[in-house]
C-alpha cells in the first residue's frame, strides 16, 4: 500500500538504496528534507553534483581527490620509495591520522575475494605493480586481517618477490576481520612498527 505520494516515495527509494541506510532512516531522511528551506536543499544537491563530476583517482596511488595527484602524493617531503598498501581511501585517512607515517600509498579500492567473484584484476593491482618499476625500497601490505585481506596480501607478497623490493606485512593485532578505520591510531601505530618481512 502507498501511504505517500509519489515523489515522496520516490526521495525514500533512492535514499535507501544508500549504503546504512534502512527504509526508517530514508524515510526519516526524506522528511528532513522537505522541510529543510529550499536553498539548503538545493546547496545538498549541488554538492553531491559537483562532488560527482570533479572527484577523481589520483593518478599515482589510486585515493580519491579533485586533481590530478592527491596532496599526500604531491608533497615532496613524502618518502616516495615507501609504498603502503591499502583496501580504500578509508584506511588511508585513519594510517594519516596516526602522523607518523612519511611514505606514500597506493589504494587497491576492494580486495581479493574468490567467493564474491573478486579477482586481481577487479583492484587496482596493475597499477602497484607498474609503480614498483620506478624506485621503491619498500611495499607495506596493510591489508585488512580479515580472509580477503590476507588473501591479497599473500597474492602481493608473491607477485612482488621476484621483483627484489622488501615487502612486509603490519602485524596483527588488528583484530579479525576488523575494519583498519575503525581502530585507534595506537593500535595502528603498534601494528605498523611490528611490520614483518613476508
Ligand atoms: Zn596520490
Amino acid at each position: 500500500m502507498e501511504y505517500y505520494s509519489g515523489q515522496i516515495n520516490k526521495l525514500i527509494e533512492e535514499l535507501s538504496r544508500l549504503p546504512g541506510i534502512g527504509a526508517k532512516s530514508a524515510q526519516r531522511l526524506a522528511f528532513h528534507i522537505i522541510n529543510m528551506p529550499a536553498e539548503q536543499v538545493e546547496t545538498l544537491a549541488n554538492t553531491i553534483k559537483t562532488a560527482k563530476s570533479t572527484v577523481q583517482y589520483c593518478k599515482s596511488c589510486y585515493t580519491l581527490t579533485d586533481q590530478e595527484f592527491c596532496p599526500i602524493c604531491r608533497n615532496t617531503s613524502r618518502n616516495k620509495r615507501m609504498i603502503m598498501v591499502v583496501e580504500n581511501p578509508r584506511d588511508l585517512v585513519a594510517y594519516e591520522k596516526t602522523q607518523k607515517y612519511d611514505g606514500v600509498y597506493h589504494v587497491l579500492h576492494g580486495a581479493i575475494s574468490p567467493m564474491l567473484g573478486i579477482g586481481p584484476s577487479d583492484i587496482r593491482l596493475k597499477e602497484l605493480i607498474l609503480r614498483l618499476q620506478g624506485d621503491v625500497d619498500e611495499v607495506i601490505i596493510a591489508t585488512n586481517s580479515s580472509l580477503e585481506g590476507e588473501t591479497t596480501a599473500m597474492y602481493i607478497s608473491k607477485l612482488i618477490k621476484p621483483t627484489g623490493i622488501k615487502v612486509t606485512r603490519i602485524a596483527s593485532g588488528v583484530p579479525v576481520g576488523g575494519d583498519l578505520e575503525y581502530i585507534d591510531e595506537v593500535t595502528l601505530l603498534r601494528a605498523l612498527e611490528g611490520r614483518t618481512e613476508l
